[in-house]
């Protein structure tokens, strides 16, 4: 049984890990085979680049050598994939070769596009790469008042990162002693704060408190060099702009015809592609209406390892996905709190504390040990 795993961030590495210990028998004699196909050899622990870009972590904290991350028994290539061919069960891979498998898994996440909006791109300030994120801390420390906007757009990885960028920003102001020089404003797409209603209802309050204005229904349309001009005719004036821009999937599901924007349709529960019994997608790569968040791809790994496992021992799978995400908040003022919710119950965010906080800056570290599937 030929296992191919394409794509080495959280959802693939959580995956293979936990199917090589599960199959470790069948991987000894050879009855099975796990092969995990990636990008790069470098693992990035995305959650990092919040703190990067405020200047509370360097990059070299958030890479790992993938191969130091993976059970021995695990094959690892870095060698992309430039074409799926999910009807006659193969890959083909930037260098040329062909991968043939019997049960492929696909989690090569997704990436921002600021491209889509015109003037966005050269405008603002993001942080979801290394560069990104190092330039925004750059140009922050040069900032010394006026009108700070964020601007989100949507659907976007990490649930929660528009609102920790706010709180972590009027941090970053705070500790500057430039607070009372800065008005923050943030603006987004539906008719509240957030896509989650208890988290707007949360968050808004904290607005409020601490003096950030917003505006709902914003979609962004154009930005020119001061000013953010959305499709419902309103503008946000800014002197510095921070975004979170739309994403897609990578071009490669495109290309394959695999899902409109990269997103691949999947069902919700057993996390097959939709059409196909080999074939199984996790991650920011799904088209599940549930956040594009590393948590997810961890809880959908472990499930799906499990039916994998079983369906080669036992020949059936034995657990549903129940749509589980756990989102820590980082609320600013050295307290957060987090968001925990499946497909039936809505999360329900306490008022943050600084225990929180602790365990998430701790969760940073540890995030290694998740990824060898240690917890
Ligand atoms: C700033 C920021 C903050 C975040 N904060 C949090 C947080 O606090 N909590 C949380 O749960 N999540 C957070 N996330 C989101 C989280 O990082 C992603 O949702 C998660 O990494 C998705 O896992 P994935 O396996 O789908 O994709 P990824 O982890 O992005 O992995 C994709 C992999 O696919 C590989 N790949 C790409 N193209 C190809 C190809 N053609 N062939 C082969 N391999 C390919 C890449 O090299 C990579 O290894 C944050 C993200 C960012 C950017």
């Amino acid at each position: 049984m030929r296992i191919l795993v394409v794509g080495g961030g959280m959802g693939g590495t959580i995956l293979a890990n936990n199917l090589a210990r599960r199959l470790s028998g069948e991987l000894k004699s050879g009855k099975a085979s796990i092969t995990m196909l990636s990008a790069s050899e470098k693992h990035m622990y995305q959650p990092g680049l919040l703190y990067v870009a405020v200047g509370k972590m360097t990059p070299d904290e958030l890479y790992r050598d993938q191969v130091s991350l993976l059970e021995s028994s695990i094959t690892f290539r870095v060698d992309p994939v430039t074409k799926f061919n999910l009807k006659e069960n193969n890959v083909v891979t930037e260098s040329g070769k062909q991968y043939d498998y019997d049960i492929i898994v696909i989690s090569t996440g997704s990436r921002t596009f600021a491209e889509g909006t015109p003037g966005l791109a050269e405008n603002a300030l993001q942080f979801y790469t290394e560069a990104d994120a190092v330039n925004m801390y750059k140009r922050l420390q040069h900032f010394d008042g006026g009108k700070v906007v964020v601007a989100v757009g949507v659907p976007h990885k990490c649930p929660m990162a528009p609102l920790e960028i706010t709180f972590m920003l009027a941090d970053y102001f705070r500790e500057r002693g430039i607070w009372d020089k800065v008005q923050m404003h943030y603006t987004y797409p539906i008719g509240r704060v957030h896509s989650l209603e208890p988290v707007a209802q949360w968050a808004q309050p904290e607005f409020d408190r601490l003096g950030i204005t917003y505006e709902t229904l914003f979609n962004m349309k154009e930005v020119t060099e001061n000013k953010v001009i959305s499709e419902e005719g309103t503008e946000a004036e800014y002197d510095l702009l921070v975004t979170v821009p739309s994403h897609k999937g990578m071009q490669v599901i495109e290309d394959s015809d695999l899902g409109a924007g990269g997103f691949i349709p999947t069902n919700r529960t057993r996390l097959n592609i939709e059409g196909y019994e080999n074939a199984f997608v996790i991650g920011d790569t799904t088209n599940l209406p549930i956040s594009k968040a590393g948590s997810t791809a961890h809880f959908e790994a472990e499930a799906l390892a499990e039916n994998i496992a079983s369906t080669i021992k036992i020949g059936t799978p034995v657990r549903d996905y129940d749509g589980k995400v756990f989102c820590f908040i980082e609320a600013g003022e050295g307290k957060a709190t987090y968001a925990m919710f499946n497909y039936q119950n809505p999360p329900n965010p306490k008022a943050p504390t600084k225990g929180i906080h602790w365990f998430k800056t701790a969760y940073n570290k540890m995030y290694w040990a998740s990824a060898r599937g240690l917890l």
